[in-house]
């Protein structure tokens, strides 16, 4: 989902769990809705989106041949700003999929009170067989396609599974070609060089770091000492992981897809970092005992951060699970059937749509600084990220306090209803 992610191979593909992530995502939509006593307009036009563009995308493969690959782009709601959300190159890419995850980035910037609304997009392309420069006309096809909603003020898109800095820098520079002018503000995960934010890399992994501190302070255990497993060794559980061991937390577990480690007396994360770089994966770590991913889920922690994949905590695993917090910095990562479990053990969930947020806060600075043209330090980038992680984490708690319902359905709550007041106060156009 990054800048820096390596291409996922198909079979890696993120949306193989046994359960559809999206109807579990609105039946806790749902739950809300309930809770709010949101009224039967409003609940029928949170559920819709407000637009969906299908898109042919024809190019020239280097053979000489022309081949049609399929694009979509979905504005799932706007009520409060430009649509933010991800583009991702996957054979996997389905229509109903990218609608759900732009749903998904509706309450997420909700969440963290950010400017935006929910949008995402997709080609259904395999990248990994595809050469750079039909990556590149791939790229600069779809975004000429998908103009008309693009821009600073409608459309800010973003990098997801496997696109990169690189190919936001070809839609920035088509945008730009249209528009006669370098417009640096239409996508944001590009290169520092152009436009880009200092500490976007870091952010998400940074943000799972500042809603452990806040998780476990509430719950009273010290963050010293702490014992954290992370599933996922990518942008986001690894940074995290080496935020958190310098917070004096203890990482005895970590995975990536070819398995995973185990060392009670703690991993050196830095250590581990150096050995995936020199060998692809974590997996071979010498200083360490090997388990397997479905293990290391169970593991005897005090946080459990799944930063890998969907579905991962399942009914059928959500039982062995010894944690006492989960992070959920993977989007998705708890099947729908498992909360209630999980809630019954009293482990203390932060969800994705809080825990994972602090990429698309980055994002909206990136977007803030290239509108003003003025650009922060990497220092004030994380002060200002740091504060609304804090506060995100406060003001669900409140909701969580104030309804008696969980973290989830109590981020869902706060997300839908800022939307919903948004609406009303916009009223209907008719
Ligand atoms: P990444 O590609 O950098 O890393 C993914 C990691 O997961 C890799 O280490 C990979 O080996 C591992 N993995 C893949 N399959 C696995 C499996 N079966 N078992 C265990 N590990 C497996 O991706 P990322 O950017 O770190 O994203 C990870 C998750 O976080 C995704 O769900 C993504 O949607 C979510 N997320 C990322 C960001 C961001 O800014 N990067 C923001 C919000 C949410």
């Amino acid at each position: 989902m990054t800048e820096t992610s390596q291409f996922m191979r198909p079979e890696q593909h993120p949306f193989l769990g046994d359960e559809n992530p999206f109807k579990a995502m609105m039946s806790r939509f749902d739950y809300a809705a309930e809770l709010l006593h949101l009224d039967a307009g409003l609940y029928k036009v949170l559920r819709s989106p407000e637009k969906q563009i299908i898109v042919s995308v024809p190019i020239l493969l280097d053979s000489g041949e022309v081949e049609v690959y399929t694009g979509y782009r979905v504005l799932y709601n706007t009520s409060r700003g430009p649509g933010k959300g991800g583009i991702r190159f996957d054979l996997g890419v389905t229509l109903d999929e990218v609608r759900a995850l732009a749903a998904w980035m509706t309450w997420k910037c909700a969440v963290v009170n950010i400017p935006f609304g929910g949008a995402k997009g997709g080609v259904v392309c395999d990248p990994l067989t595809m050469s750079v420069g039909e990556l590149e006309r791939l790229t600069r096809r779809y975004t000429s396609s998908i103009i008309e909603v693009l821009g600073p003020d409608s459309d800010v898109p973003a990098p997801d599974v496997n696109t990169n800095e690189r190919v936001m820098a070809w839609i920035m520079d088509t945008y730009s070609m249209h528009h006669r002018h370098t417009v640096t503000s239409v996508v944001t995960g590009k290169p520092v060089e152009l436009g880009g934010s200092l500490g976007r890399r870091e952010a998400t992994g940074r943000g799972c770091m500042i809603v452990t501190q806040q998780a476990l302070q509430h719950l009273g255990m010290p963050l010293k000492g702490a014992r954290v497993v992370v599933q996922g060794f990518g942008n986001v559980g690894s940074i995290a992981a080496e935020l958190l061991q310098q917070e004096g937390c203890v990482i005895v577990g970590a995975s990536d897809v070819s398995g995973g480690l185990y060392s009670k007396k703690g991993l050196d994360v830095k250590d581990v970092i150096a050995w995936r770089k020199e060998h692809k994966y974590v997996s071979g770590y010498p200083k360490a005992d090997a388990v397997t991913n479905e293990e290391l889920l169970t593991l005897d922690c005090d946080v459990l951060l799944p930063a890998a994949l969907e579905n991962v905590i399942t009914a059928r695993n959500a039982a062995s699970i010894k944690a006492k917090v989960i992070i959920e910095g993977a989007n998705g990562p708890t099947a729908a059937g498992a909360d209630e479990i999980l809630d019954k053990k009293g482990i203390f969930v932060v969800p994705d749509i809080l825990a994972n947020a602090g990429g698309v806060t980055v994002s909206y600075f990136e977007w803030v600084q290239d509108r003003g043209g003025w650009f922060w330090t990497e220092a004030v980038v994380n002060e200002r990220l740091t504060e609304i992680m804090v506060n995100s984490f406060q003001n669900v708690l409140a909701v969580s306090k104030k309804y008696n319902v969980n973290m989830r359905i109590a981020a869902y709550t706060l997300a839908i209803d800022r939307v919903a007041s948004v609406h009303r106060l916009r009223g209907l156009y008719a």
